[in-house]
């Protein structure tokens, strides 16, 4: 037997909350315009720089964005895997061209000289993509005031749990919904904080986004999928656990750092300060001397 929404006489379309097609869309675009102002994440006077993959999250988060009339544009890396990233970079310029907003596209190869397919011989492909991806996201979203990820309340509580299993402490006090201001970073915002992966997937079936999901080739079974499956039965049983996984990180990014923990752990227990500009090209680096970034593409122009 269909169930019927909890608002109206129509059928639900999803389950918890149960709700018709027509109230689960306003539930989710509500539930992210109460997260935006709640937690402080932006105005409508700010301009809005979303980090797009082409996936349900980051389009589904640029279309709200758009809808509760924020100034959005999109900010898309292209790393150069063959047949991964074409497709979404197709299906962003048909969302583009729908709901009418700008996407800019910036590549590996004309930002550091290659695509990732030919750098990834000898490396691990995800942590040379992984730094290529921040340091382009935040060099290209400096004329903005923030950037937002289309991160979920599951990847935020699967986060929390994998910093917590890993002892990684450091990792476990950068647990924000808004990035705190850091000098030469864009402070970063997630208002999706507190929708689940499955919300978001409903609701980006329910406005035909038409997406195709394909999976990078680097893709592998990781700690985080493995996580993510032990947290979703838990769930089922214990409803509320990712809120409160989320929540428990968020306390601990508050957490006070007395002067012994400074003594004894200095580098596990304060938030790194990269707030020193690479000599090279500007952007913040870890430590003295060339960033990340600028030391694999000297590296990569070597070979
Ligand atoms: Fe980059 Fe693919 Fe690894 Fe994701 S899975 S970080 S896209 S190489």
């Amino acid at each position: 037997m269909s169930m019927k929404c909890e608002k109206c006489s129509q059928t639900a379309v999803f389950e918890q909350p149960t709700l018709c097609k027509d109230h689960f869309i306003t539930y989710v675009e509500e539930t992210v315009a109460k997260t935006i102002s709640e937690q402080k994440l932006c105005t409508k006077e700010n301009s809005v720089c979303v980090a797009v993959s082409g996936g349900k999250d980051s389009v589904s988060l640029l279309v709200i964005l758009k809808k509760l009339g924020f100034k959005v544009t999109g900010l898309a890396v292209d790393e150069g895997i063959e047949g991964y990233r074409d497709t979404a970079l197709d299906d962003l310029s048909r969302i583009a061209q729908k709901y009418d907003v700008k996407i800019r596209v910036v590549s590996f190869k004309e930002e550091f000289g290659k695509p990732l397919d030919d750098v990834v011989e000898g490396r691990y492909p995800c942590s040379i993509c992984g730094v290529f991806r921040r340091y382009i996201l935040n060099k290209y979203a400096k004329e903005y005031d923030v950037i937002a990820t289309g991160h979920n309340l599951d990847d935020e509580a699967q986060g929390v749990l994998m910093n917590l299993t890993k002892a990684n402490v450091d990792l476990l006090k950068r647990t924000h919904i808004r990035s705190p201001e850091q000098k030469g970073f864009v402070p970063r915002i997630k208002p999706f904080a507190y929708l689940t992966e499955k919300e978001i997937l409903a609701y980006a079936l329910l406005n035909s986004f038409d997406l195709h999901y394909v999976e990078c080739p680097h893709m592998y079974q990781s700690l985080r999928d493995q996580l993510r499956d032990v947290l979703n039965d838990y769930t089922l049983q214990h409803p509320g656990t990712k809120e409160q996984l989320l929540e428990a990180g968020m306390l601990w990014s508050k957490k006070e750092v007395t002067a012994e923990q400074q003594e004894g752990h200095s580098t596990d227990l304060l938030v790194p300060s990269y707030a020193q500009p690479c000599p090279s090209c500007g952007e913040p680096s870890a430590k003295e001397g060339l960033c990340r970034a600028c030391v694999l593409k000297k590296e990569i122009a070597e070979e």
